[in-house]
């Protein structure tokens, strides 16, 4: 029901930032090589992304919207085996619930379509014409949730919000060109060339080209590649320092702490370092299925990890006789 959609919209849409991030997701797992997001106001008066995967053909764009109809777990075994980033089938309901959204789609196979939702409720759906891909498109955000407007921080704090959730998914996924523009103001571009380094330097200032450590380092259980940043580029906050496990952000303290640790006493105290550290593993490790917005996550071998991962940082420092 609208009602059910709504209170489960309040769980995973906190703000506008988790529009951007469910819509900008649905476009990787489509498997997108572009992605362009367009912010109007910080996502109050509108979110829109264009991107140019697999779409959804003309007999599944309703059962997008409904809750579920898509999950793609069946059983407990399933939640142990996931390798796309969404897997509940309730984000796009759930922004359907609270907001007006038009949707434009195509698989490229038949014709497109266009759906326009208000608050849960669709409107219409007609044929379309449209290259592959899809473009979602997001007003009047929490019309009906007053009070979610209200528990909203102020306009710059929403759009912060926003540039770090598309800087997280642009570190996990450099291999896909992604734009974002505020009120028509370009915020961040990449290539899409699966350059790393590059997104990292356009993210965080091409001061860091030159101060950044390649990381590279495998066991039997892990596979470790990134970049962080030599111990005299740091920063005051632990908010630059980006793990991403299969292709997913995650925030996960011990992992975080377990970078730092890596430098031993080379960082100052309060300092910390900017790095961008990927881990690849059996999914069957990882439980992604802890909150709605699956940035928390539990390993059955998270000690492992944490080791693993400071004693890399650790010997590459030791070999540059740092
Ligand atoms: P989930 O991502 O958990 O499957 P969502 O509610 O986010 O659920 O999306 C519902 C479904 O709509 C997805 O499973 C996918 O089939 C389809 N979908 C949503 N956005 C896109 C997109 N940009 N391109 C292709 N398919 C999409
Ligand atoms: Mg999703």
């Amino acid at each position: 029901s609208i009602l059910s959609d709504q209170i489960s919209a309040g769980e995973v849409i906190e703000r506008p930032a988790s529009v951007v991030k469910e819509l900008v997701e649905n476009s990787i797992d489509a498997g997108s090589s572009r992605i362009d997001i367009e912010i109007n106001e910080s996502g109050l008066k509108g979110i829109k992304i264009v991107d140019n995967g697999s779409g959804i053909a003309p007999d599944q764009v309703k059962l997008a919207f409904k809750r579920f109809a898509t999950s793609k777990i069946s059983s407990q075994n399933d939640l142990f085996d996931i390798h796309s980033l969404g897997f509940r089938g309730e984000a796009l309901p759930s922004i359907a619930a609270i907001s007006n959204v038009a949707m434009k789609t195509s698989d490229g196979k038949q014709h497109g379509s266009e759906i326009q939702v208000y608050g849960g409720e669709i409107i219409k759906q007609m044929p379309a014409e449209l290259r592959r891909g899809t473009s979602v498109e997001v007003k009047d955000l929490f019309f009906n949730t007053p009070h979610r407007l209200r528990y909203l921080k102020s306009a710059s704090t929403e759009l912060s919000k926003i540039t770090d959730v598309v800087n997280r998914l642009a570190l996990s996924h450099p291999e896909i060109a992604i734009s974002l523009t505020h009120n028509g103001k370009e915020i961040l571009r990449t290539s899409g060339r699966n350059n790393l380094l590059q997104v990292i330097a356009g993210i965080y200032g091409n001061q860091t080209m030159k101060k950044m450590l390649e990381i590279k380092n495998e066991n039997e259980n892990f596979s470790l590649t990134g970049y962080t940043s030599l111990p005299d580029l740091t920063r005051a906050s632990r908010k630059y320092i980006s793990i991403i496990i299969n292709g997913r952000f995650v925030k996960d303290f011990t992992l975080n702490h377990a970078i730092i640790e890596g430098y031993g006493s080379k960082l100052m105290v309060g300092r910390f370092p900017i790095s961008v550290i990927k881990i690849e593993m059996s999914p069957s490790l990882i439980d992604v299925n802890v909150h709605p917005t699956k940035q928390e996550i539990r390993l059955s071998n998270s000690r492992e990890l944490s080791d693993f991962i400071a004693k890399s940082i650790y010997s590459f420092l030791a070999k540059e006789n740092l």
